[in-house]
C-alpha cells in the first residue's frame, strides 16, 4: 500500500487531506511541524510527500532541498500564496507538482495518483529485466553477456558472443561471411572473412553437442551461415 505524509501546521486542513486520501486507499502520516516532517521524510519511506510551505520551525523550501538531497520521492508543494509558487519553480528545489490553497481534496487526490503512477513507471523502466534468448537448451543473456548451454555456463570472448548473439537474434536469415564480418568487426579491424570462420569453429565447439552435425548454427555452402529457429 501506498504510504503518504503530509506535512501540515493547520490541523483542519491536514485532516481534511488525510481523510480523502485514506478514503482512496493510501496509508497516511500527517507531521504538524516543519522538524517532524523533516525528520519523517528522511528516516522513514514514504511512496509521496505532501509538503506545507509555510511551517513553524523549518520551512516547506528547506525541506524540500533536504529531502531532494538525498531522496526521489515524488513531492507536491502546498501554498497558500500563488506568488510562493513563483517562487518555488524559480529556486529550483526540485518539487513535483505545486498546489494553492484552498484546492478541492479530489482534485489533491488526482494529482497524488497521477504523480505515484509517473513515479512508478520511472522505476519500472529502470529495472527493466534482462534481454534474454533461449533456443532449445540454449540461453543467452545478452545483457548480463552469458551463455549456458543445458544450464551449463560456457565462456566466450568478445567478439564470439556478439558473433553468436548476432546470429541467434536473427534466426533463419542467411548471412555471408562478408555480412558478418563487416556486422561484428569495425572496418579497421585486422582480419577477414576467414576470421569468420574460425569463430564460427570456436563457438560451435561450446554449444554444439556434435560439430558434424550442428543444431544452432548452420552452413549454408556456397553462401555463409544461419541460426536454425
Ligand atoms: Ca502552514
Amino acid at each position: 500500500m501506498n504510504r503518504i505524509l503530509i506535512v501540515e501546521d493547520e490541523e483542519a486542513i491536514a485532516d481534511l487531506e488525510k481523510d480523502y486520501l485514506e478514503l482512496s486507499g493510501f496509508k497516511v502520516e500527517v507531521a504538524n511541524d516543519g522538524e517532524a516532517g523533516l525528520l519523517k521524510a528522511l528516516t522513514e519511506d514514504y511512496n509521496l510527500v505532501i509538503l506545507d510551505l509555510m511551517l513553524p520551525g523549518v520551512d516547506g523550501f528547506e525541506i524540500c532541498r533536504k529531502v531532494r538531497d538525498e531522496k526521489n520521492t515524488p513531492i507536491i508543494m502546498v501554498s497558500a500564496k500563488k506568488d510562493d509558487i513563483d517562487k518555488i519553480r524559480g529556486l529550483g528545489l526540485g518539487a513535483d507538482d505545486y498546489i494553492t490553497k484552498p484546492f478541492s481534496p479530489s482534485e489533491l487526490v488526482a494529482r497524488v495518483k497521477a504523480h505515484l503512477a509517473r513515479y512508478e513507471r520511472l522505476i519500472g523502466s529502470t529495472v527493466e529485466e534482462n534481454k534474454v534468448i533461449e533456443i532449445r537448451g540454449l540461453k543467452i543473456d545478452t545483457t548480463a553477456r552469458r551463455v549456458w548451454v543445458n544450464d551449463e555456463e560456457k565462456t566466450f570472448t568478445t567478439k564470439e558472443f556478439d558473433l553468436l548473439t548476432f546470429l541467434a537474434s536473427h534466426p533463419n536469415h542467411v548471412y555471408t561471411k562478408d555480412e558478418l564480418f563487416s556486422e561484428i568487426w569495425d572496418m579497421e579491424s585486422i582480419g577477414d572473412i576467414a576470421t569468420v570462420t574460425v569463430h564460427i569453429k570456436k563457438i560451435r565447439e561450446k554449444v554444439e553437442f556434435d560439430t558434424s552435425k550442428p543444431q544452432y548454427i548452420e552452413t549454408i555452402w556456397g553462401v555463409g551461415y544461419r541460426f536454425k529457429m
